[in-house]
């Protein structure tokens, strides 16, 4: 049975792969690297943590990494293993985990892309690294963001209530790291506010105060994300957004930059029908690489103010995005606009995507992944079945679950 699945999901990521095209010079072609890749872990979103917790495992053995060594930090609520990787004996230390939300995979495939790269492209002569692949194994393999318990494993960073917190907790206090990734993908409503742009990527130079103080940490994390922005943006297709920096202590984030720790926030995000996150996880692989090559040469701010000034001008996220906007839909009185929001759902280890209504008329919706506009139907005209859930399908306008 598995296998069957196995090869199934091939077929489908062979059709969904794309073709990359840049002019730009990047030393490592992770887009090649990619696409000639066999390995689910890196091209599906949706693997079981055993699958992943072994490929991790080897991955780290083969590459040969110096002065590395792996180790079983502890375990989730449901007892599986949570992985610390450390390598590298000199130069800055950044520490980086993903998957703290488990149903968000895309900067954890990115991650392993980067990784296997990392014996040719030579990176670690000045860096050393912490790596967590993934913190919240529980909600990777129930398909959810939150942990076993339900609880927000980055809303937990005062309380530490959870196993994987504490977890997290003891690493950072024992590595004490000079610079920390904290790696995550973001839903598919986000694009600019006026909803012309899909936000593929964003990024975030958390606050350590409700100031929103520009600290000397703050200051490290901006230069890192100014100079990922400037290189991915001639990469990504659509745009590359910039989280609301509010204050919340019981963010990671937030508590180490309250500890003057540069902490950047990686979301890997969502354009057009790429629900695999292909070339997100392309395009995110680019800006690991160049977020650490440039930590690892880093030198001190000459020009603070230019730093903020270029980091405030990537545009700020909204949820102006939904992923089917259906547009003039005949009603029983007037037309409306119908916004349609796909749940995922595993079933047999694969993932479905399942179309649902999520709002009717709601203007802060601006624009959608895909935009039908319904001004020249009836409502005869139309197969719309809806269920008591809101769950939609409509053979003619080609709106079902996939996988
Ligand atoms: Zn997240």
């Amino acid at each position: 049975m598995f296998t069957i699945v196995t090869r199934l999901l091939f077929t489908i990521i062979n059709r969904l792969k794309f073709t990359f095209v840049t002019d730009i010079l990047i030393m490592i072609d992770f887009a090649s690297i990619y696409n000639s890749s066999e390995n689910p872990v890196i091209t599906y979103r949706y693997n079981t943590y055993s699958v992943v917790e072994s490929y991790f495992k080897k991955l780290v053995k083969d590459v040969k990494f110096s002065n590395s060594s792996l180790e079983v930090l502890g375990t989730s609520v449901l007892g599986k293993s949570i992985y610390g990787f450390k390598t590298g004996s000199t130069g800055p230390k950044i520490l980086m985990w993903s998957q703290m939300h488990g149903n968000e995979s895309t900067m954890t495939r990115s991650l392993f892309l980067w990784l296997e790269q990392l014996r040719e492209a030579q990176l670690l002569k000045n860096i050393q690294l912490y790596i967590i692949p993934v913190l919240n194994p529980d909600g990777n393999d129930s398909w959810i963001r939150n942990n076993a318990n339900n609880i927000d494993l980055n809303r937990d960073a005062r309380d530490l209530s959870q196993p994987e917190s504490q977890i997290l907790k003891k690493v950072i206090d024992d590595y004490q790291p000079d610079v920390a990734f904290n790696l995550h993908d973001q839903r598919t409503i986000y694009g600019n506010d006026i909803g012309t742009k899909a936000m593929q990527l964003s990024f975030l130079a958390p606050a350590g105060d409700m100031e929103r103080s520009i600290t000397k940490a703050r200051l490290k994390s901006m230069q890192v994300i100014n100079h990922i922005v400037s290189n991915c943006s001639k990469m990504s297709y659509s745009g590359i957004g910039r989280y609301d920096d509010a204050f919340n202590p019981n963010c990671v984030g937030d508590s180490l930059v309250s500890k003057d720790i540069p902490v950047i926030l990686f979301e890997a995000g969502h354009a057009n029908d790429d629900y695999n996150r292909n070339t997100t996880t392309v395009i995110m692989a680019h800006a690991l690489n160049d977020a650490v090559q440039f930590v690892s040469n880093t030198v001190e701010a000459d020009h603070p103010d230019l730093i903020v000034k270029e980091y405030e001008q990537i545009p700020n996220i909204a949820s102006s995005y939904c992923d089917i906007y259906l547009k003039n839909v005949p009603s029983q009185k007037h037309r409306v606009d119908i916004a349609i929001m796909y749940k995922e759902l595993i079933q047999d280890d694969t993932l479905y995507y399942v179309p649902h209504i999520t709002s009717v008329n709601d203007k802060t919706i601006k624009n959608g992944h895909r935009v039908v506009d319904l001004i020249q139907y009836q409502l005869e005209d139309l197969d719309f079945e809806i269920t008591i859930d809101q769950k939609i399908v409509s053979p003619l306008l080609d709106i079902n679950s996939f996988c």
